[in-house]
């Protein structure tokens, strides 16, 4: 795919256009080659243009959040990245009862902004994501969960727009969310969410995420760039003990290690490559299924083409 492709649809939307850009630079990994187009649409017109686009041109495309799940192999993606960076933020109160409140935020709102805001208006049921690197459209297609709670457990109905560029509101008992995951029609893209909470005390608040933060720290390594849990907990026993308990804990491969922290996370020491980070998941499979009879699940999402 050649930079001409792009040319017409960025003459045709408000936003901007870029082209060959390294997804290093956009993923919390810090590894992955270069997308073909990333495209930042300014509005809902530009977003269905784009759609429509990618469409006629029969590219792949896919919505890049914070890329902070997301492990893009070293030859990069034959396609698009879209993101909704410049025009889809935004959190307010839409509503405030005695009991309740209910919050509007724009899918590429960082989670953080969200739970802060919740903090501040004291509404109480956000205060385990804090600390969760992502944006909330990428939280809502994870289904994103910390400490026994989850992105479904407040959300009211969520924005989309379907692969025509039709916006739909849905509610959250016609979505099928499931543990880590939102079953989302191809193509279609999360452009927000309403949340309903309940109205807390801030003291209560602020120490719970405060309490939330404390073990997180204590337990991952943040220091270090990697993508979070790299495999889902199979249902009794964490991945990380499992991992842990067959010897990988603290491996290396180059620059990429299974943390000597937290066996369920891989971090990346300077400039590992996505290659070394699929092989040690890959040991992680094998030894753990082999010695423990358990098929490990990866969490992060893998992209694009090897080398
Ligand atoms: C240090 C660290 C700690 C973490 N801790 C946790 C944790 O406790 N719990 C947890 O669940 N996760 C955790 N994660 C993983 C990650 O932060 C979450 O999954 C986060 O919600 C991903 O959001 P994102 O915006 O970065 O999405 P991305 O990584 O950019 O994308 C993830 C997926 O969502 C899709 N997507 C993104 N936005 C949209 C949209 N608007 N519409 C449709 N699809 C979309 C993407 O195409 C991709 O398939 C952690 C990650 C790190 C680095």
């Amino acid at each position: 795919m050649t930079a001409a492709n792009g040319i017409k649809l960025a003459e045709e939307i408000k936003g901007e256009v870029r082209y060959s850009v390294p997804l290093s630079e956009h993923t919390s990994f810090r590894v992955g080659g270069p997308v073909d187009f990333l495209i930042f649409p300014a509005d809902l017109e530009d977003l269905r243009k784009t759609l429509q686009w990618c469409r006629r041109q029969k590219i792949f495309y896919f919505i890049l959040g914070n890329g902070s799940n997301l492990l893009v192999r070293d030859g990069g993606i034959r396609g698009v990245a879209i993101s909704l960076a410049r025009g889809f933020q935004g959190v307010a109160e839409l509503e405030r009862g005695e009991r309740e409140g209910l919050l509007q935020a724009g899918a590429a709102e960082p989670l953080g902004r969200l739970v802060e805001l919740c903090r501040e208006k004291g509404l109480t049921g956000m205060e385990w994501a804090v600390g969760i690197p992502g944006t909330v459209g990428g939280a809502l297609f994870m289904n994103a969960g910390a400490f026994r709670s989850e992105m479904k457990d407040t959300l009211e109905s969520l924005q989309l727009m379907d692969g025509d560029g039709k916006v739909i509101e849905t509610r959250r008992e016609e979505l099928h969310f499931s543990y880590r995951s939102l079953e989302l029609k191809k193509g279609w893209v999360i452009l927000g969410g309403k949340f309903r909470l309940k109205i807390g005390s801030s003291q209560a608040i602020r120490s719970k995420m405060e309490d939330f933060l404390k073990r997180r720290t204590a337990k991952q390594p943040l220091h270090l760039p990697s993508a979070g849990s790299v495999f889902k907990n199979p249902s009794r026993v964490s991945a990380g003990q499992l991992i842990e308990e067959v010897g990988l804990k603290g491996t290396r491969l180059r620059e990429a290690q299974i943390s000597e922290k937290h066996a369920n996370f891989i971090v990346n020491l300077g400039k590992a490559k996505a290659r070394d980070i699929l092989t040690l998941a890959e040991w992680a499979k094998e030894k753990v299924y082999q010695e423990k009879g358990v098929k490990l699940e990866m969490e992060i999402q893998v992209m694009g083409e090897d080398e």
